[in-house]
This record gives C-alpha cells, sequence and structure tokens, in this order.
C-alpha cells in the first residue's frame, strides 16, 4: 500500500511567517488523514494540491490552540466545496464538546444566510468522537489508526499510530514527551513525527518548558524504540529566542546518537515510504 506523510506546518503558537502552525497529514491508499489542523492549515492542504473537501478524517492530538485554529476554516470551507462525506473528527476528551461549540453557536448567521441561498445542509456538521486511549478508533481500507496517551504538562494528549495490513507504521505525536511505554508501542516504526520545541537549556527558561521533550531525550527515545525515522516539528525556540538555526542545531544534537534518519521538520516536506 502506497504511504506517505507530509508535514503541512512546522511551527506551533507564534505568527512565524516560515512556519505554519501544527498539521500534518497521512495518505494511506487513497485516503487522506490529517492530524491537527493549525494555523493556515487550509492553505498548506492547497499548496499540498488536496482540496479541503477531500479530507474527511480529521484527528487532533490535543486541544492547546496552536493545533486547532484552523478548524473553522477547514470545516467551513469544506462544506462551501460540498463534501461527500460527512467529515469525522476524533480527538482526546472535550473534542465533541469543543467542535459542537465551535460549528453552530457562533456561525448562525452565516449559516442561515448560506442556506437562504439553497446552500445544502448536508457536510456542514463533522461526526465527532472522543477517544478512549488506548484503543483502536478507525479502521477501514487496509490500515488502522490507535491512540496513546502521552504526558504533556496538564492537559490531555495523544500520540496516534497508522498501521497497514502490509506492515508500515507511522506515529504521529502532538506535543509532550516519550515514556518506556510509549517506546514499547512505537517499537519499529518506519517514521515518527515528534515535537522538538526547544533545546534542554531554552526549555529550561520558559516556565512551560517540562510539558516538552528535549533533543537528548529525542535521540534517546530513537534508540530505544529504534524508530527508522524521525521528523522534527513544532519549533517554539525559533520564534521567542530568535536562532533561526535553532531546528537544525537540534538535528545535529539528536544524530549524535541517535542511528536512524533525522529529518529537520519544514512546511510541505513530504516523505514516501
Ligand atoms: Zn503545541
Ligand atoms: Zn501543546
Amino acid at each position: 500500500m502506497d504511504v506517505s506523510f507530509q508535514l503541512l506546518g512546522s511551527g506551533a503558537v507564534r505568527t512565524n511567517p516560515d512556519r505554519m502552525g501544527p498539521a500534518q497529514i497521512v495518505k494511506v491508499g487513497g485516503r487522506v488523514l490529517m492530524f491537527d489542523c493549525g494555523r493556515n492549515a487550509g492553505t498548506q492542504l492547497a499548496k499540498a494540491g488536496i482540496l479541503p473537501h477531500t479530507v474527511d478524517r480529521l484527528i487532533y492530538t490535543h486541544l492547546h490552540f496552536d493545533h486547532t485554529a484552523d478548524s473553522v476554516y477547514f470545516i467551513f470551507v469544506g462544506w462551501v466545496y460540498a463534501r461527500k462525506n460527512v467529515l469525522k473528527i476524533w480527538g482526546p476528551k472535550g473534542t465533541k464538546n469543543y467542535v459542537e461549540k465551535l460549528v453552530r453557536p457562533p456561525h448562525e448567521v452565516d449559516i442561515a444566510s448560506r442556506l437562504g441561498h439553497d446552500k445544502p445542509e448536508f457536510g456542514l456538521d463533522p461526526e465527532v468522537a472522543d477517544i478512549v486511549p488506548g484503543s483502536v478508533f478507525l479502521k477501514e481500507d487496509g490500515y488502522q489508526v490507535s491512540a496513546m496517551q502521552i504526558p504533556h504538562g496538564n492537559i490531555l494528549a495523544l500520540a496516534y499510530k497508522v498501521e497497514t495490513d502490509d506492515g508500515k507504521k507511522i506515529v504521529v505525536c502532538g506535543d509532550g514527551q516519550p515514556t518506556p511505554k510509549f517506546v514499547e508501542w512505537t517499537k519499529g516504526a518506519d517514521l515518527v513525527a515528534i515535537e522538538c520545541s526547544g533545546t534542554k537549556e531554552f526549555l529550561a527558561t520558559q516556565p512551560w518548558g517540562s510539558w516538552h521533550a528535549t533533543p537528548p531525550e529525542i535521540a534517546k527515545y530513537g534508540n530505544d524504540a529504534r524508530v527508522k525515522r524521525l521528523v522534527t516539528k513544532h519549533f517554539v525556540m525559533e520564534d521567542i529566542a530568535g536562532d533561526k538555526n535553532a531546528a537544525e542545531k537540534m538535528s545535529a544534537t539528536i544524530r549524535e546518537t541517535y542511528k536512524g534518519e533525522v529529518h529537520t521538520g519544514r512546511d510541505l516536506l513530504e516523505i514516501k515510504l
């Protein structure tokens, strides 16, 4: 089965014009799975040559706004383009409540206006489910997706594993730190997309720094789990410390000990497996 990973946005919270917000897609066979929907994800999809109404699987890693910020645009523009299938959304506990409040209540005026020119209602309301960590929540067309909780400060965060029937394994993390259980769960993965927010020294200066993985921790994780390739992303340090080379320097630190490939994330980076 043809499988590929594409990073839509390699940035994080702040308005870095060179890096859009967290979002990525995994293509499995003919299906596009979208993980997170951060700043400008809809536009990034277009740059990747994908129209929004053709993506009907959206999965949130957690509900920090940098990972969800473009949801309104993505959901509504998909409706405008006329979805053929209902958009299905999954995420940690709280996702159903989040999406329900996001779609109809603030947009009553817009929705009434569009329905007023005979726009069909179909395709507007997503079908949303909160995921129970540890479960396979999606199984179809020769692949399955399961979720595992990872520590990320005081918020519930999930990582996802896409496995194909012919043995390919891609893991998409949001924010958070690898644990021994996570090592076991991701063993032998072909690709793991992992956050690399800042150096150990930088994170130590931030009040939220302990919520993120440091480059040496990422390298150790990659070796322990025998991951074939890591894709780094979510470069907070670049935005706060202003060091444009921070992402490459962190990759160099990871390569000092990690035995697999390291791909420094950039917007629209695509890796075919
Ligand atoms: Zn984040
Ligand atoms: Zn976060």
